[in-house]
């Protein structure tokens, strides 16, 4: 029976400029793209779902084909769909691994500088790399001693004095790798007159969706829309969240793909830099001294997704002494766990190349961007240490 309510595919209209947008069409012949993956196929598929074509898992989902489709088709959602209803899923090791953010966050935050040493050393990567088919070649992010989650509970009292605050969906990244962008987050907050409250949360299942994980993914979903919605039931606060793809996910994906009620989540949440910025343009700004720096600022996929970038870019100009750099480089190819599967691997350091000549040519001081997984793709490529743009706003307001 057809879903009538999901016929966005019927809206094509065959323009194939998706296909030129997709960064995996162009660089590798083996995925023939969003055009005839998604619309041009799924229409077959709802008949006869055999006629699955294998080269569906070599999308990214970075949404870039949605961007650019004037029918308003929701390509990557069809395409991510037809990879859960249509395929039979074998346990894999690594993909439960690296979908398991949660599990092995929890872990390794127990004994981060044992894992970080482990994890640099070669006979690890080589163990990586043959038996479970993570490149050797992948750096991953070094894990934080303990939860971030935990720092800021500790600081619930002096955080629930302030007159206004926010509940802060920290993520995985900054809850087990990253704590000091939480911590920056605070700082800024804080400074504004702001307290930053938390709550109960789960992985936001961007790796679980990306592994075909749906019921675990769906879990995850259920477990955050109760958490943060009863945490709101008796506060008036909006929510914001540091990650383009945790806040994707919440506000786009846990409707579209995994087809829940998340409206009284999704109407409060706010992406940092635009709640920021409308502060700002309030008045409410906290006081930075000029950094006298060229920054170069990479737009993640799914902030593009959702429109934000302008939000960001405006933010960066208004942080003294700062010149922003465009580096209009589309996708960087790593796309959450995508770059650390074997097979994606080539693919993936091919879509980021025009990033890094763009980089290259700049020479900026510093990069930006708000995405985590864009930031170790990027720092595995270059000399860089990219920065999230409030750690580069936390930088300004000095000690
Ligand atoms: S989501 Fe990205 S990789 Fe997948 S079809 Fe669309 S543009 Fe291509
Ligand atoms: S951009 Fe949209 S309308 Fe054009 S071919 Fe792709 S899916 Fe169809």
């Amino acid at each position: 029976m057809i879903n009538l309510e999901n016929i966005s595919f019927d809206h094509c209209i065959k323009c194939t400029v998706c296909t030129v947008y997709c960064p995996v069409a162009r660089v590798t012949h083996l995925y023939p793209g969003p055009k005839q993956s998604g619309p041009d196929t799924e229409r077959l598929r709802i008949k006869n779902p055999t006629l699955l074509d294998k080269s569906l898992k070599y999308c990214t989902n970075c949404k870039r084909c949605e961007i650019a489709c004037p029918s308003d088709v929701k390509i990557a959602d069809i395409i991510q769909s037809a990879k859960w209803k249509y395929t039979t899923k074998k346990f894999n090791l690594r993909d439960f691994l690296l979908s398991r953010t949660d599990l092995m966050g929890s872990m390794n935050t127990l004994m981060s500088p044992l894992v970080n040493f482990a994890t640099s050393l070669p006979i690890t990567k080589m163990f990586l790399d043959s038996i479970l088919k993570i490149p050797g070649q992948r750096e991953f992010p070094a894990y934080g001693l303990g939860q971030f989650i935990s720092w800021l509970k500790r600081r619930e009292d002096e955080q629930r004095a302030f007159t206004r605050k926010v509940l802060y969906y920290h993520g995985c990244y900054v809850n087990y790798n990253n704590h000091q962008l939480g911590k920056d987050l605070v700082k800024v907050l804080n400074a504004m007159d702001i307290g930053v409250l938390c709550t109960d949360e789960k992985c936001c299942g961007v790796p679980l969706i990306a592994s075909g994980d749906v019921v675990k993914a769906t879990k995850n979903a259920v477990y955050n829309l109760d958490s943060l919605g009863s945490f709101l039931k008796n506060e008036d606060m909006p929510i914001v969240a540091t990650s383009s793809s945790c806040t994707l996910a919440i506000t786009h994906e846990y409707k579209h793909l995994l087809e829940l009620d998340n409206s009284h989540v999704a109407d409060r949440f706010e992406f940092i830099s635009m709640f920021l910025l409308k502060e700002f343009a309030k008045g409410n700004i906290p006081k930075m001294k000029p950094l006298n720096i060229t920054v170069a600022y990479h737009a993640p996929c799914h902030l593009e997704r959702m429109g934000i970038v302008a939000y960001t870019i405006s933010l960066l100009k208004k942080i003294p002494g700062v010149d922003v750099k465009l580096l209009n480089a589309e996708c960087c190819g790593i796309s959450g766990t995508y770059g650390f599967k074997k097979e994606n691997y080539e693919i993936s350091q091919k879509i980021v190349k025009p990033l890094l000549d763009k980089v290259k040519a700049i020479n900026p001081d510093e990069i930006v961007t708000d995405c985590e997984t864009c930031k170790w793709q990027i720092d595995m490529n270059t000399k860089y240490d990219t920065l999230h743009p409030i750690t580069l706003i936390a930088r300004a307001m000095g000690d």
